[in-house]
Order: structure tokens, then C-alpha cells, then sequence
């Protein structure tokens, strides 16, 4: 097993080619995320959002019909990529609110895995169920982070895992930095001053859900007459690459992680 890691630069982030945010809903990426995509993307790395589900109860306007407020939060989140400089969006559709740990989800996460080859994945904590300002987290923020956890490891790196997958023509794929968002523990903080205004006008894309954004406009405008530095806090995990062909031993990192489990508190 290859067992170095990726150096991060002075802005606290990996060098690396491709980016993935793997997120449930429209907006989510802006909101937990928003200032390290600009930051991934000024830096030349490619980041593509994938969002899976539909966004389809998103609004308490019953003039609205679900059909239409899917249409919009498609439209909405297309332009809220553009802002921040990522490449584009997957959606996936699975319904709102009802994201279950399935294998359909797991193998359509390991399919996108596989098939864009991210050394990077951002998505969600799956075990931050409430914030100490109240909030509840939403169950689909916690489902797609477990679910994304075990699309990483280790089924997009093992290729028995979705038999299907090898014949679509999608190899095992190495993740090797996992960012989880909000965390509960975090490990790792990235400073986003310098791209807090692309990630406000991006959150500003989502009219549907922050109307004309006068809250959300006053809110980064307190934090910046606050003068603290605006942080994204982070749960790093990193992992390692592709066994390499000169090992004559087979990849032990699923024994070696179980051996050094034990030994931790
Ligand atoms: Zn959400």
C-alpha cells in the first residue's frame, strides 16, 4: 500500500487535479462548503458537484408544484456552480427527505467515484445530528455522509463490490483525501476570506430558498465587521493510494486499520 500523503499548500488544501462534493440537496454545497470549492477551483482543480436528490421539498409555497420547484432548484444550483468556478452538476433525483443507506445509492455514488476520479471527495458528517445553535441536522446530510464514507472505502477501491460497475468499463477508483463538513470533530479549518463574496453570491443563487437574501447578505456582513477569519472546519481523513506492483504483499489496509483500531481509545 502506498503510504504517503498528500502535502496540502498554504491555504490549507491539497494539490489535487479533480474535486468531488457529493451533497444531498441544492444549496447544500454552497452553504457547508461554498468558500473551499472557490478556493479548489482559483487553484486550477477541477470540482464537480453531485447532488442526490431532487430538492422536491424544498418550499412551504403550495402555489408552487413539486415538479416546478424541482425545475427551479436544478436551474438555481446550475448557476450557484458557475459562481463558484466548478465544472458542473450531477443530480441523481432519489426523493427528498427519504435518502436511505441502499445499495442502488451506494453503487450509483461508487459509479460517479470511479468514473471521475476524484483524489478528493467533500460531503457531510453523518454523525452530527444537531449543532449546538439548535438545529437538527437534516437526516439526508447524514445519510449521503454515511453513504459516501462507504463509497470511498471501500467499495469504489475494491472491484468486487458492483460486478456491474467493471463490465459499464469503471475500474477501482483511490480516493485519498475525505472531507466531511461541519463535523463533529473537526481536524482541519480553511480560511475562505478571500472567497466569501463568490460563496455569498452563490448562496444568492438559490432564490428559492433565500429569497432576495437581505438575512444572509446581513449575516456575512456581520462576520466581516467581526474582523475573525471565516473558517470551514473540516474532519480530514486521509487515505492511502493503489497498492503499488512492486508490493509483493496483497493491500492490507482494511487488516491494518482493524489492528490499529484496537489500540485507540
Ligand atoms: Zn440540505
Amino acid at each position: 500500500m502506498a503510504e504517503e500523503r498528500l502535502e496540502l499548500n498554504e491555504r490549507g488544501l491539497p494539490p489535487v487535479r479533480r474535486a468531488l462534493v457529493i451533497m444531498a440537496h441544492p444549496d447544500d454545497p454552497e452553504f457547508f462548503v461554498g468558500g473551499t470549492i472557490g478556493l479548489l477551483a482559483e487553484q486550477g482543480t477541477e470540482v464537480r458537484v453531485l447532488l442526490v436528490t431532487d430538492g422536491s421539498k424544498g418550499s412551504d409555497d403550495r402555489a408552487l408544484s413539486t415538479r416546478e420547484l424541482i425545475r427551479l432548484r436544478r436551474e438555481e444550483q446550475r448557476e450557484a456552480t458557475r459562481r463558484l468556478g466548478a465544472l458542473d452538476v450531477i443530480f441523481f433525483d432519489y426523493p427528498d427527505g427519504e435518502l436511505r443507506h441502499e445499495p442502488n445509492v451506494l453503487r450509483d455514488v461508487v459509479r460517479e467515484l470511479r468514473r471521475f476520479q476524484p483524489e478528493m471527495v467533500l460531503t457531510n458528517d453523518p454523525q452530527r445530528f444537531y449543532y449546538e445553535s439548535g438545529y437538527i441536522n437534516h437526516t439526508d446530510h447524514r445519510t449521503i455522509g454515511a453513504i459516501v464514507i462507504d463509497a470511498v472505502f471501500p467499495a469504489a477501491r475494491n472491484f468486487r463490490y458492483f460486478p456491474a460497475l467493471l463490465e459499464e468499463g469503471f475500474e477501482p477508483w483511490y480516493v485519498r483525501e475525505l472531507w466531511l463538513a461541519a463535523p463533529l470533530e473537526a481536524n482541519h479549518e480553511v480560511n475562505t476570506d478571500t472567497t466569501a463574496e463568490t460563496r455569498l453570491q452563490a448562496i444568492l443563487a438559490h432564490t428559492s430558498q433565500v429569497g432576495d437574501g437581505t438575512w444572509i447578505r446581513e449575516r456575512f456582513a456581520e462576520m466581516r465587521e467581526k474582523g475573525e477569519p471565516l473558517l470551514e472546519k473540516f474532519k480530514r481523513i486521509e487515505l492511502g493510494g493503489p497498492p503499488q506492483q512492486s508490493d509483493e504483499e496483497p493491500p492490507k489496509d482494511h487488516a491494518e486499520a482493524k489492528l490499529e483500531a484496537s489500540e485507540e481509545g
